[in-house]
């Protein structure tokens, strides 16, 4: 039996709170369920490499966001700020499959306070490590930057390739989802929306 609990390769939260034995004795079950032979050589370690894989993937469950919000301020600075090409990797909650791309975030600070860069890319890893959609996570980052800083304006806009739709031949290989979520004056106020939304096109084609 392999032992999860002292393994400390594995997120503390997930060892504290996953059920990893339970995971790999269900990988063990579909293996056999699908007519393989989960004994041979090749297969052995499978199923707790895939609940080691798990705990790492879906630790976003039970780790506490606020761990990853670090806010400064930097006073008079109430202008637009651009964090793009973020890359995120996470897994459909339809095939559990992955889902995959870039989440682009803009936001107005209130009374110059900032998050720290580093910061969002931890805030999108954090929201994009559990079962997910493409949709909500837009929606749950738009939420946590807004409640982070008290944006007055908050644009995000994610462009995802999704393995479920890519592999299984509905469609071309590469082709993408893009979605995006506004929030406060960015969701009111058209000029800002249409600001921030060019400063991402702009990051996006590289001009
Ligand atoms: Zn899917």
């Amino acid at each position: 039996m392999y032992d999860y609990k002292n393994d400390s390769k594995i997120p503390l939260e997930s060892r504290e709170n996953m059920d990893l034995q339970a995971v790999e004795d269900a990988v063990r079950t579909i293996l056999k369920a699908v007519g393989e032979d989960p004994d041979r050589e090749g297969l052995v370690e499978t199923p707790s490499r895939v609940a080691r894989m798990y705990a790492e993937v879906f630790s976003g469950l039970h780790r506490d966001i606020s761990q990853d919000i670090k806010v400064f301020t930097e006073t008079g600075n109430d202008e637009m700020i651009l964090i793009g090409d973020i890359p995120f990797y996470s897994m459909c909650e339809h095939h559990l499959l992955p889902f995959h791309g870039k989440a682009h975030v803009v936001y107005i600070p209130r009374n110059g306070k900032i998050l720290g860069l580093s910061k969002v890319a931890r805030i999108v890893d954090t929201l994009s490590r559990k079962p997910q959609l493409q949709e909500r996570l837009t929606s749950e980052i738009a939420d946590q930057i807004k409640k982070a800083v008290d944006a007055t304006a908050v644009c995000v806009v994610i462009e995802a390739e999704h393995l479920c739709m890519t592999m299984r031949g509905i469609r071309k290989p590469g082709s993408k989802t893009v979605t995006s979520a506004m929030r406060g004056g960015c969701r009111t106020d058209a000029r800002t929306r249409n600001e921030a939304l060019a400063l991402i096109n702009r990051q996006r084609t590289g001009s």
